[in-house]
């Protein structure tokens, strides 16, 4: 069986674009508003021979998630069962967010090999948030831009190892 890749991350930091750069298809809906896709989505991804499936979640993206008990229940409700391996996509221009750092905290207590992604870094605007995301504990985070296509060759030398 092919080893399954989750998405996470907070409303807007490009989990959708990235799922549809791997799974090479638009199957994920993206927009500039949060809250655009309303399920888990599955693909078949591929990446340099590498095949595995991937999820785009929105755990984090009803209005429920926008108090703390509504977050907190959510996380519950974002199931990692079954997946092999987990990207957490930050925005490599906005910087970490409290929501970012309450996703990673949760992360942590969860067993599952987790990949920081900092996404949106073409160009140098992403410099900073790259560095940011060091702090959140998940080792060397993967400099991305889901929409232009670059850093997927580093995605590839993380995931590698570990699916
Ligand atoms: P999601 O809510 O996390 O699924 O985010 P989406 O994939 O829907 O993307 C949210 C917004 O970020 C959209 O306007 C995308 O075009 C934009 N976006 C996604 N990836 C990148 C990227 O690599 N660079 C830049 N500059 N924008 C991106
Ligand atoms: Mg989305």
């Amino acid at each position: 069986m092919k080893p399954t890749v989750i998405i996470i991350g907070r409303p807007n930091v490009g989990k959708s674009t990235l799922f549809n750069r791997l799974v090479g298809k638009k199957l994920a809906l993206v927009d500039d508003q949060p809250g655009v896709t309303r399920d888990r989505r599955m693909g078949d991804a591929v990446i340099a021979g590498l095949e595995f499936t991937i999820v785009d979640t929105a755990g984090w993206e009803d209005e429920d998630a926008a108090t703390l008990p509504g977050r907190m229940r959510k996380q519950t409700e974002v199931s990692l069962e079954g997946a092999d391996a987990a990207l957490f996509v930050i925005d490599a221009r906005a910087g970490l967010t409290p929501l970012d750092e309450e996703i990673a905290r949760w992360l942590r207590t969860q067993e599952i090999p987790v990949i920081a992604v900092a996404n949106k870094a073409e160009g140098r605007a992403g410099d900073a948030g790259l560095y940011e995301a060091f702090s959140l504990g998940f080792g060397e985070p993967v400099a991305l831009s889901a929409e232009h296509g670059e850093g997927v060759a580093d995605l590839f030398d993380a995931l590698y190892p570990i699916i």
